[in-house]
C-alpha cells in the first residue's frame, strides 16, 4: 500500500433516514466519489434508539435531542467511511449548514432538503469527533485500505 495511506484523514459519513427514503443514497455518494475522495467502509443498518443516543451523545441537553434519536433509530441509515486530503473539514462543506435554509445552494442539505430536522446527512464535525464516530460504528475489519489507480491524477 501507499506509504501515505496509513496517515490518510477519514471522515464517518451517515445517510439518514430520510435520504434512504427518498431514494438519495447514490446522489450522496457520487458527490463525495467524483470530488476524489475514497470510500473505505459502507453498510446499511436501522441503529437501535440507544446507538442514537450515543452517536450524538453531545447532543444530549438540546431540547430536540429525543426526537433525534427517535428519527435516527426510524430506520436504514446508509454509514461510511470516506478518506482523502481535508475530508473532515471539506466533506462538512460539500453537506452545507445544519440547517437546510441557510446552506448553500450547490451543497448536499442545500440542493435535497428544505428542514434541519430532515436534513438527510450527517458528517463528523472535527478529528476527534470522525474518530469516535468511526470507531463507534465501524470495527476495525471493517475499514478497507486499497489504492486506486485515479489517486495518481487525484493528487
Ligand atoms: P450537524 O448535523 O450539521 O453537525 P448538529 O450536530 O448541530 O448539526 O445537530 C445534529 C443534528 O440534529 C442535525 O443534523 C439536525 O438533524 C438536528 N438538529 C440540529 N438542530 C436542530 C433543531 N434546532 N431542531 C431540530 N433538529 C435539529
Ligand atoms: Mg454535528
Amino acid at each position: 500500500q501507499e506509504v501515505h495511506a496509513a496517515e490518510m484523514e477519514r471522515t464517518f459519513i451517515a445517510i439518514k433516514p430520510d435520504g434512504v427514503q427518498r431514494g438519495l443514497i447514490a446522489e450522496i455518494i457520487s458527490r463525495f466519489e467524483r470530488k476524489g475522495f475514497k470510500l473505505v467502509a459502507i453498510k446499511i443498518v436501522v441503529p437501535s434508539k440507544g446507538f442514537a443516543q450515543k452517536h450524538y451523545h453531545d447532543l444530549k441537553e438540546r431540547p430536540f435531542f429525543n426526537g433525534l434519536c427517535d428519527f435516527l433509530s426510524s430506520g436504514p441509515v446508509v454509514a461510511m467511511v470516506w478518506e482523502g486530503e481535508g475530508v473532515i473539514k471539506y466533506g462538512r462543506k460539500l453537506i452545507g449548514a445544519t440547517d437546510p435554509q441557510k446552506s448553500e445552494p450547490g451543497t448536499i442539505r442545500g440542493d435535497l432538503a428544505i428542514v434541519v430536522g430532515r436534513n438527510i446527512i450527517h458528517g463528523s464535525d472535527g478529528p476527534e469527533t470522525a474518530k469516535d464516530e468511526i470507531k463507534l460504528w465501524f470495527k476495525p475489519e471493517e475499514l478497507v485500505s486499497y489504492s486506486s489507480n485515479a489517486e495518481k491524477w487525484i493528487y
